[in-house]
């Protein structure tokens, strides 16, 4: 009882005082002006967060919800997509398209591994049927960043929508979607954003916009341009998920009175910091390269029991980790920095992991791996924003 839970888990995250406290105030109604002005307070924020000069649409459902929206919103059934999938995902991608009467080409990338633009390019030649691809930016299974920069800049110059899953990387790391060509840009509000779960947030490109007025959704619940119609109007279709829009339009005031450049650095040294911490405790990285601003995964050593390490790390420790999944389970770990996770809340982490690992009979640390974390922190805190930050892709 006396420790504090500290989520490091790749969503939910820890909320901020300042956004819990806007949350429990009385309720408003979501068709009077003080709920329109939180809705243009919103907006403001969140076009220069997506980069984008479209509007951004809140819609009443997690992540996965706006992955929906966007592919019934943007193809019509027997339309072909491509899907990369390295992860858990890019599953999804495929399964929602499935669901939907696409006809998905999958585009398989080793887990762990960032998908290659140019097989991207070649797939996309071979086969000009195809009309949107699939992908996430960063690809929280396996804590990977694709280059999603890089397939813009193939998908852009054709007739192929790209559609990006940002749900782990929007307010993580830089996602412009206008300059680097995104056509769909979706989050969700439970991992970068400091908002509780259950709010997601979209965005199209002209040229999807333009789409989207041609394709019939078959949805009565999800319609893109009806939802734009309300948006402009500072309101939703249905009942606003009108807490969650407050708790936003806070947490967006606080990341930009920060400014975007600054919250990028934290992340980056966060970043830095937990693989500099795994390294020292004689840990190994599951991603070498390309790796998430969000998320760092974890190669446990044969014969440590990933689940028994989170488990203990959470009864013992009050740090809250999460595992792999399907054939990753109990083989990796994965430390969630996002969100209202800082550099004390991450030390808790690295030392949770070191005892919890000294319990299962793993422990191999450097005496000083905080130190060393620490330091890791502090240079990549250092690092001019914007400019020596590698670009998303390092
Ligand atoms: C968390 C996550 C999702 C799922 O979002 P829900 O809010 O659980 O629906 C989808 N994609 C990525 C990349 C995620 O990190």
């Amino acid at each position: 009882m006396f420790n504090k839970p500290r989520l490091l888990t790749p969503g939910p995250t820890p909320i901020p005082e300042r956004v819990r406290l806007v949350m429990a105030r009385n309720m408003i109604h979501h068709r009077k002006t003080a709920f329109r002005e939180a809705m243009t307070r919103v907006q403001g924020h969140l076009q220069p967060l997506f980069g984008t000069d479209s509007p951004v649409l809140p819609l009443s459902c997690s992540g996965t919800g706006a992955m929906t929206a966007a592919v019934h919103g943007l193809f019509s059934r027997g339309e072909k997509v491509l899907v990369i999938e390295g992860g858990k995902f890019g599953e999804r991608w495929r399964n929602i398209a499935a669901t939907r009467g696409l006809n998905a080409v999958t585009l398989h990338v080793e887990w762990g591994r960032a998908v290659d633009p140019e097989a991207v390019r070649a797939a996309l030649d071979a086969d000009p049927a195809v009309s949107g691809v699939l992908m996430q930016l960063s690809e929280t299974s396996t804590g990977v960043l694709h280059p999603v920069r890089e397939v813009a800049a193939v998908t852009r110059r054709r007739d192929v929508l790209l559609v990006a899953d940002g749900i782990s990387a929007v307010g993580l790391s830089p996602c412009p979607m206008d300059a680097w060509g995104i056509d769909c840009l979706l989050t969700g509000s439970q991992k970068g954003l400091m908002v509780p779960p259950g709010l997601a947030l979209l965005a199209l490109s002209a040229r999807a916009w333009k789409k989207a007025g041609t394709v019939d959704s078959e949805c009565f619940y999800f319609n893109l341009p009806k939802e734009r119609a309300q948006v402009e109007k500072g309101q939703t279709a249905f009942t606003s998920p009108v807490s969650l829009i407050l708790g936003l339009a806070e947490s967006l005031d606080m990341i930009m009175e920060a400014g975007l450049d600054a919250l990028y650095r934290k992340q980056w040294a966060l970043t830095m910091m937990a693989r500099q911490g795994v390294r020292a405790l004689g840990l190994e990285l599951f991603v070498p390269r390309d790796f998430a601003w969000g998320v760092t995964s974890v190669s446990l050593p044969g014969g440590v029991d990933g689940t028994r390490l989170v488990r203990l790390a959470a009864e013992k420790y009050g740090v809250y980790l999460a595992g792999g999944q399907d054939h990753l389970k109990g083989r990796i770990l994965r430390i969630g920095h996002m969100g209202w996770v800082d550099w004390a809340d991450l030390a808790a982490g690295l030392h949770a992991i070191a005892m919890a690992l000294r319990d299962v009979g793993g422990y191999t640390a450097a005496r000083d791996y905080l130190e060393q974390a620490l330091a890791a922190y502090h240079a990549g805190l250092a690092v001019a924003p914007g400019e020596s930050i590698p670009p998303a892709r390092s």
